[in-house]
């Protein structure tokens, strides 16, 4: 199921008070639910020494879901300077940082290995000779090319962007021993929203075969292997969620037919984001109008600028109206719109629910990850607030709803123009 029974359980009693106090729009978190697939994926994998967790920033660039992160041990996968900053600011440094960019600039370099440092995550050999310093220990991303199908979403290697070709792998770490660098790990990322784990654990056995033939040829030790991102979430009520058990009692397999043969294992390091926090936020969203022309639409307060995944993706999100049981409520044919000046401003199309009043309350299901964080501000629409529920139950605002002060923050400036007459 989407949003899980425990969650709802939680947050279903609340609910119209939690509005009513905050006003709608807004995302709700679950910490309750944060904490529990964080500790059963360190369960999975807690016989593989040294596994460790990289909360991907780019889902969910909270504070105080990133603490929550923090408190299970976890490090943070970062991409930016302003999501590097961010996991400095809550006290992680050093190997609890990953920065894995691409089409890196030198500032990003500069940032990364400053202010208590990072792992860094090389996207290509050209980016060598622009490195500021030489890190003891470094990690290159691993484009594999024709050798591996993508899955759906990600696509296929040959055309992604990323990482280092099989070709450049092995003289991308030569370059870096002879440049200085004494510690090594493995990177890559194939998958995106995978919820059949045989394409997680062929990355898993690819990468310690690939770290087989490196340390062969060079004479190294790969420290860890990191094998991404990517594990998938049901959306859709029939979805079948990933089998977390399956998927690690295959890796661990690997893990130990590795040990045995070498005598030793790289550690395992992950980045999820969207399996971490994806299904434990919903956005709350007010019924607001109800419009009968060629078809049915409800208008709620919410827009894309809360969450662009089915206007940009097409991507399915549950939608429940509080109250309203669908086994038991009359069922109408509706588009849930929300107010922006694009046909794709849709929640949800020709999806059959609960007939919609005015002021009812609907309940979008898994945006707890890449939901409030890819909003943008297009059409002037401003991104709403977010809010956890604490374990005992408290509501906290750990974002607050953005201003026009916001939205014209960018217009007040000093004017600079450059005369040419
Ligand atoms: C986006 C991203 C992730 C997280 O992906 P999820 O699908 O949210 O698990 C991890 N690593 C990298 C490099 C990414 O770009």
């Amino acid at each position: 199921m989407p949003m899980s029974v425990d969650f709802k359980k939680r947050l279903l009693p609340a609910l119209a008070d939690i509005a009513a106090h905050f006003g709608t729009p807004f995302h709700i978190y679950d910490e309750a639910g944060i904490f529990e697939t964080g500790l059963g994926l360190k369960h999975a994998f807690s016989e593989i020494a040294g596994f460790m967790e990289y909360f991907a920033v780019k889902a969910l660039p909270n504070p105080s879901i990133m603490d929550i992160m923090q408190k299970m041990g976890f490090g943070f996968d970062c991409s930016s300077i302003p999501e590097l900053v961010l996991s400095r600011q809550l006290g992680a440094t050093d190997e609890k940082i990953i920065f894995t960019s691409n089409n890196t600039t030198d500032e990003d370099f500069k940032v990364a290995l400053s202010d208590g440092g990072c792992i860094l995550n090389l996207d290509d050999i050209s980016l060598i000779p622009k490195l500021p310093e030489i890190p003891e220990l470094i990690c290159f991303r691993y484009n594999p090319g024709p050798r591996r199908t993508g899955n759906d979403i990600i696509g296929n290697p040959i055309e992604a962007k990323y990482g280092v070709s099989h070709d450049q792998i092995l003289d991308a770490y030569r370059q870096m021993i002879a440049l200085g660098s004494s510690r090594f790990g493995l990177h890559t990322m194939l998958a995106s929203n995978e919820c059949n784990y045989t394409y997680i654990v062929e990355t898993a056995r690819m990468l310690l075969q690939l770290t087989e033939w490196l340390s062969d040829e060079l004479d190294i030790r790969f420290e860890f292997i990191n094998i991404g991102g990517g594990l998938g979430i049901p959306y859709r009520p029939e979805d079948t969620p990933l089998d977390l058990a399956g998927m690690s009692s295959e890796i661990i397999a690997i893990y130990d037919a590795y040990r045995s043969k070498h005598g030793y294992a790289p550690k395992l390091f992950m980045e999820s984001g969207r399996y971490m926090t994806g299904p434990h936020g919903v956005l709350v969203t007010k019924a607001i109008n109800h419009k009968d022309i060629y078809r049915k639409y409800i208008g709620v307060d919410a827009c894309m600028s809360a969450l662009m995944r089915p206007g940009i993706y097409g991507a399915y999100h549950h939608i429940d109206v509080l109250g309203k049981d669908p086994a038991s409520f009359p069922i109408e044919k509706v588009d849930v719109i929300g107010s922006l000046c694009e046909n794709i401003d849709k929640f949800a199309v020709q999806r059959e629910l609960p007939i919609i009043e005015p002021n009812d309350i609907l309940i979008i299901h898994d945006t707890g990850a890449h939901g409030h964080a890819m909003g943008f501000n297009y059409n002037a629409k401003l991104r709403p607030k977010e809010l956890l529920l604490r374990q005992n139950g408290s509501v906290e605002l750990i974002r607050r709803e953005e201003t026009m002060a916001d939205y014209f923050a960018t217009l007040n400036f000093e004017k600079k123009i450059l005369n040419r007459q």
